[in-house]
């Protein structure tokens, strides 16, 4: 792959190629390209089964998710150019001494940093609002899915967007440290791990720019005894398995009240034994192989570790290369690697609690803030327990997913800023308070 990155001048020179457009066009960004990103999503739906391809071929998902990737990033296309002119809006405000205006300006340069789980939807999620808020991009996509990132940056040439607006970095991260210090760089998003994350916000803190940290987490899924199994255990799998369990907010640890343990255990354990693991272009396939052998290698060793300290394999358990087999693990204890750690792949760790309060002190000692899942009949029951959850987002009943609607992101070790939404649009803005007396 290092044959066909790019430079550091290389890349610089992306930058100020972004930068001129950004100033070309600076005193016009409320005439928004709202058609242009229609068009985006227009590409991304004509081409669907060609982009899910590379993805599959580059990360191993199955192609049905692949597709879905791809119809989501469209679907956030149509939700941004929908609703850009009502969140950033000029705001007025009058008091007894001034009128004043708050306008939603935009910044420069913004350099994303993504990851390779989801390859597009990332990136899209990233660059529509970004871009529609009037600023440019320069892009540093994960190593191990450069024709996908390469395929983006097509894609908006295609619908029309001048040189500039969105420029791929198939650049070593070793490198990324320079682009955050050039001037022309306003700010910076990162998906990824809490290593990368820590690493490119200490850089943009000494530059004093802004950064939006979307990191790792290890989500509790709460099944209280008064859950509707057949209602959630769907829900359950797809929460833990979807994307071979390689996701941010994918469901890791399920804790389980004890009047329901050995049913949802029995139900959880024989989907997961039938879920179909192979080929991302078999069409039957549920599960692919993980993205990369050092990823399934070392959660390998997560559960072996585990086992070692007494974790109990239902199910699984087993590599090959970079197949991993959808694993159920019980007998847990809060010190092992499964329960501590962040799990980034297919196995999910079953623990029985007794009480709600043990659920909130256990989802609680993650270092992590995503989210959590609580299944119950009786929400009204813990409506007013929701502050005790230190996270970014709390469902009922339902597993935790983005969607464009709503703000995505986390606390405590998940990061910063928020994705999405109207609040996600707002992140790379200069709020600008214009006062008339
Ligand atoms: P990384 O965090 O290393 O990769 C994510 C992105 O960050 C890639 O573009 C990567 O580039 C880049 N990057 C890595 N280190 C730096 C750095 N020091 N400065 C600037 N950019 C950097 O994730 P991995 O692929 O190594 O996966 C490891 C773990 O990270 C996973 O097991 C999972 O726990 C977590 N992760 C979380 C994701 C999420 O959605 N929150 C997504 C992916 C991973 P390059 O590929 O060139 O190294």
């Amino acid at each position: 792959m290092s044959a066909t990155y790019i430079n550091l001048d290389q890349a610089l020179e992306k930058v100020e190629i972004a930068h001129e457009l950004f100033l070309k066009n600076k005193g016009d960004f409320q005439n928004r390209p709202i058609d242009k990103i229609k068009k985006v999503g227009e590409i991304l739906l004509a081409r669907k089964k060609e982009f899910a391809h590379v993805i599959s071929l580059e990360m191993g998902k199955p192609v049905f998710e692949s597709i879905a990737e791809i119809e989501k990033s469209a679907l956030n296309c149509d939700f941004y150019t929908e609703h850009v002119e009502e969140f950033l809006k000029d705001r007025t405000y009058s008091t007894d001494r001034y009128n004043a205006i708050v306008r939603y300006e935009p910044m420069g340069v913004i350099l994303g940093v993504m990851p390779w789980n989801f390859p597009f939807w990332q990136a899209f999620r990233f660059a529509i609002p970004t871009i529609l808020a009037g600023n440019t991009i320069v892009l540093k996509h994960a190593s191990n899915v450069p024709k996908s990132a390469q395929l983006i940056e097509d894609i908006f040439t295609e619908a029309g967007f001048e040189k500039g607006t969105y420029l791929n970095l198939h650049l070593e991260s070793k490198n990324i440290q320079k682009i955050i210090e050039h001037p022309a760089i306003k700010a910076v998003s990162l998906t990824g791990s809490e290593k990368a994350g820590a690493s490119v916000a200490s850089v943009a803190g000494k530059e004093i720019k802004k950064s939006v940290l979307e990191l790792g987490g290890s989500n509790a899924f709460i099944v209280m005894d008064d859950a509707d199994l057949d209602l959630i255990i769907d829900k359950a799998i797809n929460a833990r398995y979807r994307n071979a369990g390689q996701s941010c907010i994918a469901a890791k640890r399920f804790l389980v009240q004890e009047g329901i343990y050995d049913e949802f255990l029995k139900k959880f354990t024989e989907k997961v034994k039938a879920l179909k693991m192979g080929d991302p272009f078999d069409e039957t396939t549920e599960i692919g192989p993980m993205a990369r052998v050092d990823l399934a290698e070392e959660l390998e060793k997560q559960v072996n570790d585990s086992v070692k300290m007494g974790a109990k394999i239902i199910t699984g358990g087993n590599r090959n290369e970079a197949y991993y087999d959808p694993t159920v693990l019980t007998d847990i204890s809060i010190e092992m690697p499964v329960f501590k750690e962040e799990t980034f792949g297919p196995v999910a760790v079953v623990k029985k609690i007794k009480s709600f309060e043990e659920a909130v002190e256990l989802s609680n000692l993650s270092t992590f803030g995503l989210g959590v899942s609580i299944c119950t009949e009786s929400v009204e029951k813990y409506s007013d327990k929701i502050h005790l959850f230190e996270e970014g987002a709390v469902f009922f009943n339902e597993l935790v997913r983005s969607d464009p609607k709503l703000p995505f992101g986390g606390v405590k070790k998940s990061g910063f800023g928020r994705e999405l939404s109207e609040e996600g649009i707002r992140e790379f803005v200069n709020i600008k308070t214009i006062v008339i007396s």
